[in-house]
């Protein structure tokens, strides 16, 4: 008898049929004798399809009224799913954020969770009821609705379990697992039994929307078991470890994350001196706008060509502060590309292997791919290039890496 946490993904619960299928699932965890606490998505489409009302009437609501708005996506699913529990007669109740009182800070549309208020769950359960979440919500000190970033209910779910100290956090999904890159670019991705947390959170942090980034975190710091399980099928799905996994060989990649959500500006012939770096970030960084990977050149007439990456939605306004930074630092000019993506190779098995960045450039040079920009950390190698090159890239470097499922790796 064991407690867990589970976390039902947007098409998971995408239509009444997939609720009441859900609610099967739960009873058999029941009829077990395990203890539940189910966090439930939006219905699939339910959260853009509320974000597009609200952009049909203003280009930029208010933050703390689209909380409000997008917060009900998940109210529907919560109660529908306790509806097909007691049809099957099993006790439920279900509790919003408020509810539960989940209390986050007040950055609406991105809050981060502060504390979690476990009594009433704690008494329902050891009533013998399910107890049923919103997932991706919160409220304030001052009782304002709000919600976790997009994927949240991950971060929900897996903070939940923190707070209840459960034994296994198991997020069902579309996908019976964490692949070795998204399955649905690349037919021959493999699913992994594990992956340490390390990795998951470099492959969350560069585009793998799998997992919320911010669940991984709190699974890593909380010492969460967690596991990426498929709704639809049984099977063992991949755990989230902490410790890395001794018993099999590790392959040096065990992943490769991408993101087209990259624009990439460039400011040209700036003079070569010091302060030149911070005069330019330093507008961009205080519109709150997130600099990614950077890279400077400098020329032979002492200037130099300062270019870096940001979210394909702040390109517009970055490119307005940086017209703005080059007059005043009387720059040549600024350039921009919005057509570009990263890909990563994620393992932290190149900690103890050379040449894995080299072995990536080859790849992609045999195929012709131009690198615009690159970026390295200890268990990662991330590169900028065309978008339009993005799916051949990935599927390049998959083969050259042996992470192809039709490859004898570790299994
Ligand atoms: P949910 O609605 O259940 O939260 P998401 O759409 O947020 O589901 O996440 C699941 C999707 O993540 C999969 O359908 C898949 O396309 C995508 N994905 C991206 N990278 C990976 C990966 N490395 N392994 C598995 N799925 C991945
Ligand atoms: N419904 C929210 C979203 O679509 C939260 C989630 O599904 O995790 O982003
Ligand atoms: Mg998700």
């Amino acid at each position: 008898m064991a407690l867990f946490v589970h976390k039902y993904g947007g098409t998971s619960v995408g239509t009444v049929e997939r609720i009441e299928a859900v609610a099967d699932k739960l009873q058999t965890f029941r009829q077990a004798g395990h203890d539940l606490v189910v966090v439930v998505s939006a219905m699939s489409g339910e959260t853009n399809r509320l974000i597009g009302l609200a952009k049909s009437i203003q280009d930029q609501p208010a933050p703390r009224e689209m909380d409000v708005l997008v917060s009900t996506g998940e109210q529907v699913t919560m109660a529908l799913l306790c509806m097909a529990l007691e049809r099957r007669g099993i006790a439920a109740r279900s509790y919003t954020g408020g509810q539960v009182r989940i209390l986050t800070d007040s950055a609406h549309t991105k809050a981060r969770i502060q504390d979690i208020d476990v009594v009433n769950i704690q008494s329902d359960l050891q009533a013998g009821r399910i107890v049923v979440v919103a997932g991706f919500q919160g409220v304030d000190e001052q009782g304002n609705i709000t919600t976790l970033g997009r994927g949240g209910s991950d971060t929900t779910g897996v903070a939940l379990a923190a707070a209840l100290k459960a034994d296994e956090c198991q997020i069902y999904t579309d996908v019976d697992g964490v692949y070795t890159t998204d399955p649905r670019v690349v037919e021959t991705a493999r699913r992994l039994d594990r992956i340490t947390f390390e990795e998951m959170l470099e492959m969350a942090s560069l585009g793998s929307k799998v997992l919320q980034i911010r669940s991984v975190e709190f699974a890593g710091k909380y010492k969460v078991p967690l596991r990426v399980l498929s709704s639809f099928v049984d099977g063992p799905g991949t755990l989230i470890s902490v410790e890395e996994d001794d018993t099999v060989e590790k392959p040096v990649i065990s992943g490769i994350a991408f993101n087209r959500d990259e624009a990439k500006l460039t400011i040209r012939g700036v003079p070569d001196v010091p302060g030149v770096a911070s005069r330019i970030l330093g507008p961009v960084s205080k519109a709150n706008i997130e600099i990614d990977v950077i890279v400077q050149n400098v020329a032979a007439d002492q200037t130099t060509d300062f270019t870096f990456t940001v979210h394909r939605n702040d390109f517009d306004a970055t490119r307005q502060i940086l017209e703005q930074t080059a007059q005043e630092l009387g720059a040549r000019e600024v350039a921009g590309d919005n057509k570009i993506a990263k890909i990563s190779i994620v393992g932290v098995g190149m900690r103890s292997h050379a040449g894995v960045a080299s072995k990536m450039f080859d790849a992609l040079a045999a195929e012709n791919i131009n690198i615009l920009m690159i970026s390295t950390s200890e268990i990662k190698v991330s590169v900028i290039i065309a978008e339009k090159y993005l799916e051949l890239a990935v599927r390049a470097l998959h083969t050259a890496f042996n992470l192809d499922a039709n490859e004898t790796v570790s299994e």
